[in-house]
């Protein structure tokens, strides 16, 4: 638990970073007051701040640990309202370089909810703070500073209502969650600082999700299907499914990372957080769990019982982001439509992976591995250890003809999953291991009691598709 620091934090935007970094500074702060545009719903429904709640999200494994970590109990909460959960690997049938990986049990969760419901149900846990108000249906329109401009001292704010004019919210400190479209380097500009640089990965990527209704067997008893494409095998699809509504589509045109870490001048009393900071390449799920282990960093620095130093605060949240986009970057530039520099060091590691990924069709421990990286739990180097290139080695000099990659003992893997995430006692006598088989959820917004709907999504990457996948069971 952090000790006061001051009176009124104010947070910019309530989607998921703005909502966990509201956790924690409700154990510092006397008052936190998070300001959204949108309505905000009671109920786990889409908004149109968040256009991109309609398509399918991942909630990464270090996601998930980073959320139980915010939130104690979560999981548990999700699983007993009919969200499928079970091991990432052992019950995910996940393709990656035109390969199966092996299925094993790797002890991480696969939690398969819907954006709207997980954040519905985050933002449903910070509604029960006590010292936690939330203003929807205002605009933030901009910062407000001591004359010297060097602190900021709050936000400027508007309601939706007829007729209503401009208020100041006094802060001690403000927080910017407002995503992607985030002014902050906009208002530093007219507060007369220097704007960050970014860092752009033009990728071109062209998005979709529809629903389904699959095959009652379609995937066994298995949650997921992700299919990482490749250049060379850029679909991966399904048969025998019934649409059930529209695509919705969505284009990402880059990726995009505001250096605020080497700024040299920048006002007290503000920090930049999320997808205003970072926007990902969507296909690899980050931005949620990013954002997640961002707030930790936040509660760390809160702790220190002073107010978080902006560039202390820049520097830690870089080390966060540096992991997954490097995955991510690295990632695209496997793609000849992706613009980058494939330096040689890049070119090496896209290679050893392809080689890697190939003898992880029947090497589990290969593929745990690197789920590991992919999940944000182990570092990418982590892939090069001795043991690990050796496995490698030992199977590009002999491949094996099969590359489904199956998993011998399932079942037993998946009733040890009931241990990853107890049920605490006052969500009532439901096993998660019931949870894991028989509980289904959809991911257009809530669970529904046909287990046979399911959302795939598409996306098009730099000219080619990349990814379907999506919760079924
Ligand atoms: C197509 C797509 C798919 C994705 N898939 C995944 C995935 O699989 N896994 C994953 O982890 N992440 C995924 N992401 C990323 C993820 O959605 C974000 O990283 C995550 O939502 C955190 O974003 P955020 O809270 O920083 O910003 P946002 O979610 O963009 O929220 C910004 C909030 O600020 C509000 N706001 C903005 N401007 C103002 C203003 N001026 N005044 C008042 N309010 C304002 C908006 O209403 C909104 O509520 C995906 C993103 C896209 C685009």
């Amino acid at each position: 638990m952090s000790r006061q620091i001051g009176d009124r934090a104010v947070v910019l935007g309530a989607s998921m970073a703005g909502l966990l970094a509201a956790r924690v500074l409700a154990d510092a702060y006397t008052q936190v007051t998070v300001i959204d545009r949108d309505e905000l719903p009671e109920a786990s429904t889409h908004r149109r701040g968040v256009p991109h709640g309609r398509h399918l999200h991942a909630l990464l494994a270090r996601g998930q640990q980073a959320l139980e970590e915010l939130f104690p109990g979560l999981t548990a909460e999700l699983v007993v309202e009919g969200m499928p959960a079970g091991d990432l690997l052992a019950d995910a049938r996940l393709y990656f370089s035109g390969h199966r990986l092996r299925q094993a049990r790797t002890e991480l969760v696969l939690l398969c909810v819907s954006r709207p419901v997980l954040e519905g149900h985050v933002r449903g846990r910070v509604r029960a703070l006590p010292n936690v108000t939330f203003f929807d249906r205002c605009d933030v329109v901009g910062l407000a500073t001591t004359p010297d401009r060097r602190r900021v001292t709050g936000a400027r704010v508007l309601r939706r209502d007829d007729g209503s004019a401009e208020e100041l919210l006094a802060a001690d400190l403000v927080i910017d969650a407002t995503g992607r479209g985030s002014r902050t380097p906009v208002w530093l500009d007219a507060l007369g600082y220097t704007p960050p640089k970014q860092d752009q990965v033009r990728i071109g990527l062209g998005y979709a999700t529809r629903t389904y209704r699959l095959r009652r067997d379609a995937l066994g008893g298995d949650l997921l299907l992700l299919h990482g494409a490749t250049p060379q095998r850029p679909r991966g699809g399904i048969r025998d499914a019934e649409p059930l509504d529209d695509p919705v589509p969505f284009r990402f045109p880059a990726s995009v990372r505001h250096r605020y870490e080497r700024l040299d001048r920048f006002p007290d009393g503000l920090l930049v957080m999320g997808d205003a900071v970072c926007s990902f390449n969507p296909i690899y799920g980050q931005g949620m769990s990013v954002a997640a282990v961002e707030a930790l960093t936040l509660r760390r620095h809160l702790e220190r019982a002073t107010e978080p130093r902006p560039r202390r605060f820049f520097r830690d949240i870089a080390r966060v982001v540096d992991m997954p986009w490097a995955i991510a970057v690295g990632g695209d530039l496997v793609f000849p439509g992706v613009q980058g520099r494939r330096t040689p060091k890049v070119r090496l590691v896209n290679a050893y992976l392809a080689r890697l990924l190939a003898a992880a069709a029947h090497d589990a421990s290969l593929a745990s591995a690197f789920v590991r990286v992919t999940g944000l739990v182990a570092r990418p180097e982590s892939l090069l250890r001795p043991g690990v290139a050796l496995r490698v080695l030992r199977a590009s000099l002999h491949p094996a003809a099969d590359t489904r990659g199956d998993l011998e003992h399932r079942d037993a893997a998946r009733s040890a999953m009931v241990d990853l995430f107890p049920v605490p006692e006052h969500l009532g006598p439901v096993s998660a291991g019931a949870g894991v088989h028989n509980r289904h959820a959809v991911d257009h917004g809530g669970p529904a009691s046909d287990s046979s709907i399911r959302s795939i999504h598409c996306a098009r990457h730099a000219g080619a598709a990349t990814r379907s996948g999506g919760p079924a069971a």
